[in-house]
């Protein structure tokens, strides 16, 4: 029998998936490209159409469909299996409601209350003449699956419980909250999270709804404009775009992308003809409380999409600093990083509801690089005084220089900076060098996020997988591998003892066997792949151990420790011959 994986790869090709999220160019047998995964000049990404898989000698990325799926879009595997299967016309079972895992539940609970919000937002015509005022269609209402929820206690809890699902399903969701004496909820157990209040679903990107956000209807004076779903085992507030679903073809397809603030930014310029936007919903990026590894993994995820990125966050201080910030890190990405221009106090919802699509537009066309940009402001504020100007140019743009990746773009600016402010070049350069110097430490922190990013996400991708066919072949009667060698081989790299291992992903396992069991079917021939696993992961943890030693390195050299330094770097050469005896046993790739 034919697991719904193998039927899947039997109809989409590696290169048909690959080919549709970057460019692919021939090199003998197999294809190559510049790497999704990390900023390349040069092709080290690998396909290799026979057996359906890619490799990057750049980064160590590898895998076949599913990995490129769930690492490009930042999915977990069944986010990838339903993308897939959409895509090849497989249809998936529902799997049978006994054997449904908790996050299978989240998601329908999710749904079934989306469903339910929308319905009762068609039947409150003040809430929909509201929308209509703020200048949205029916057509967008709709896309957007727009609900209300009305101001009462216990309606959608009502309505779930009746729908079958328990106390603890609904409140994991976040969509009820435990009763406390302070709430006058008029009675006792659990009452809706969300009330009197319009109500987005917030989907990833494989267009699963993982979260609400509610904007408040009727104002009391008291209550938050926005709340959120709290953090669920199928939400985390900080990895997510609103809209990214919706987006992703579009800012493929015109190679650049338009980040806004909030949801009606983000609907009305979708109904402007700018499918390509996606929005922060007011957390993520702009937030100086999120952390920088979460605004890297999401400017990641669109930087993969398009190097390109338009700002359109409000014309107001709050806007230029989430800006900023949000800048800041995509041009450490080595984004092209453009600005909308707003006037004082507008929003792109404004902009749009208030004048046209065609100011929206506009706007967008007439948006500047982030230094040419800020340098505008800074003239602005400073006319006629040049050493006003020249401290703001240091205090307020050469860090953004500073953040550029490649060195001919910030000789470039350097270059329009010194025309346009009149200040001497070389001024500038002792300035930014100087700057490089103070925010050493905060460049050494971008670049961790990211790389750190790469090595976890792709550390716990094969841990799950490899653990995942452990488990799954204990539950059946005769094994085709030796389990308890593979199991004593992975924890020998993870370095605990198995049984821990076991232990610490109990709660999981269910997942991890369903994983497993669709990814391979009955008569799968995983030994290969299990080999294959072993040492990438293997490679991982020795790349990362590598990289801990060399920092030692230097320093060892900075503390001018001669010994000290002779000895670490012995143990350098040796787990980079260790690297690079695993890399020599891999598919070579056949350069033309
Ligand atoms: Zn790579």
């Amino acid at each position: 029998m034919n697991s719904p994986v193998q039927k899947i790869k039997e109809r989409l090709s590696i290169e048909e998936v690959v080919s549709s999220y970057i460019k692919l160019e021939k090199a003998g047998s197999n294809l190559k490209a510049r790497c999704p995964f990390h900023n390349e000049k040069t092709p080290s990404f690998f396909i290799s159409p026979d057996r359906g898989t890619y490799y990057c000698f750049g980064c160590g990325a590898s895998g076949d469909i599913f990995t490129f799926v769930e690492e490009f879009e930042g999915l977990d595997f069944k986010g990838a299996l339903k993308m897939l299967a959409d895509r090849a016309g497989i249809p998936l079972e529902r799997y049978n409601k006994k054997e449904e895992s908790e996050k299978e539940k989240l998601y329908r609970v999710m749904e079934e209350s989306a469903e339910y919000y929308s319905l009762n937002l068609l039947q409150n015509e003040g809430v929909l003449n509201y929308l209509k005022t703020r200048g949205l269609n029916e057509k967008s209402i709709k896309d957007f699956t727009i609900g209300f929820a009305k101001l009462d206690w216990r309606e959608l809890y009502f309505h779930l419980q009746k729908k079958g699902f328990s106390d603890g399903e609904i409140e994991k969701a976040g969509l009820i909250k435990r009763v406390e004496k302070t709430v006058p909820t008029g009675g006792q157990g659990f009452y809706d999270r969300f009330r009197g209040r319009i109500m987005f679903p917030i989907s990833d990107s494989s267009g699963r709804i993982i979260a609400f956000s509610g904007r408040i209807f009727t104002d009391d004076g008291k209550s938050a404009k926005y709340i959120n779903s709290p953090e669920t085992p199928i939400f985390s507030k900080n990895a997510v775009l609103y809209g990214i679903d919706k987006a992703k073809d579009s800012i493929r397809k015109n190679n650049f992308s338009i980040l806004v603030e909030g949801q009606m930014d983000l609907i009305l310029s979708h109904q402007a003809g700018y499918k390509n936007t996606v929005a922060t919903s007011g957390t993520a990026l702009s937030d100086s409380t999120i952390s920088k590894e979460n605004a890297v993994s999401n400017l990641g995820l669109i930087r993969r999409l398009s190097p390109n990125i338009v700002l359109a966050f409000d014309g107001d201080v709050a806007g230029e600093n989430a800006s900023a910030r949000a800048g800041r890190i995509a041009l450490s990405l080595g984004m092209d990083v453009k600005v909308v221009d707003l006037p004082k106090g507008v929003d792109p919802a404004d902009l749009i509801s208030r004048m046209s699509a065609d100011a929206w537009r506009e706007a967008i066309r007439n948006s500047k690089h982030i230094i040419e940009f800020l340098l505008d402001k800074v003239l602005e504020n400073s006319p006629n005084d040049a050493r006003q100007a020249g401290r703001e140019v240091k205090k307020r743009i050469l860090p953004f220089v500073n953040a550029i990746e490649s060195s001919i773009e910030k000789m470039y600016f350097i270059k329009k900076i010194s025309e346009i402010a009149a200040i001497p070049q070389n001024a500038l350069q002792d300035d930014l060098k100087k700057i490089e110097q103070e925010l050493k430490y905060e460049n050494e922190e971008i670049k961790e996020a990211k790389e750190a990013l790469n090595t976890v996400y792709r550390k716990d991708y094969i841990e799950r997988k490899l653990l995942g066919i452990i488990l799954w072949q204990k539950t059946l009667k005769e094994q085709n591998i030796d389990v308890e060698k593979i199991l004593k081989e992975l924890a020998d790299i993870l370095t605990i003892p198995s049984l821990e291992l076991l232990e610490k992903t109990k709660d999981k396992e269910e997942d991890l066997i369903f994983e497993a069991e669709v990814f391979y079917g009955e008569d799968a021939d995983i030994t290969k792949d299990i080999e294959e696993m072993l040492s990438n992961l293997k490679e991982e943890y020795l790349k990362e151990e590598l990289e801990h030693k060399m920092r030692e390195l230097y320093n060892a050299e900075d503390a001018k420790d001669s010994q000290k330094s002779s000895q670490i770097l012995k143990e350098c050469q040796i787990l980079n011959s260790r690297i690079q005896d695993i890399r020599n046993g891999r598919f070579p790739p056949k350069a033309d």
